[in-house]
């Protein structure tokens, strides 16, 4: 049994992580592993670069055609798409954050990994207030694929 199954926890080896190319373009990473009939994501991506092999199937995207215009993010209902850009020695990272108070743009917030654990501090670029709010946050490039979530400071 996969540590998802067991306590809801993705490992990385488990996702189709993006080369470095596209990192520095911005893509999306879907982080959905479970086999349901769901496919939102499929039918928002502008540029359908969101695939399935049916309904049941896990969600596929094909990086180079991904424009990592986050429209998947706002309309997942698991909460298991985010974008990821390297910038340098930076990567920003888009959540979708359904929490309130929302942050503010240039708000410090904790950058989160997938446990819900402290990773880093992070600076918020861009908020997005959709049905589902999407906020995009600075942070070392080195948690790049280690941050997933964040926690406003009060
Ligand atoms: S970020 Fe935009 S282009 Fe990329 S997969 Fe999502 S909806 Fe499609
Ligand atoms: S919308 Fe979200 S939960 Fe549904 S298939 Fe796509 S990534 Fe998975």
């Amino acid at each position: 049994m996969k540590r998802w199954e067991r306590e809801g926890v993705i490992e990385l080896e488990e996702l189709d992580i993006p080369g470095e190319e596209h990192l520095k373009k911005g893509v999306a990473i879907i982080e959905c592993v479970q086999e349901i009939p769901c496919n939102p994501c499929v039918d928002a991506c502008p540029v359908r670069a969101i695939s399935m092999e049916h309904i049941n199937a896990v969600p596929r995207v094909d990086y180079g055609a991904c424009t990592g215009c986050g429209t998947c993010v706002e309309v997942c209902p698991g909460l298991a798409i985010f974008l990821v850009k390297i910038e340098g020695e930076h990567a920003q990272v888009t959540v979708p954050y359904e929490f309130v108070p929302l942050p503010e743009k240039g708000d410090r917030v904790t950058a989160l990994n997938r446990e819900g654990e402290h990773v880093c501090d992070g600076v918020v670029k861009r908020v997005r207030k959709m049905k589902t709010p999407v906020v995009t946050i600075e942070v070392p490039r080195e948690y790049a694929m280690e941050v997933r979530n964040i926690r406003v400071m009060s």
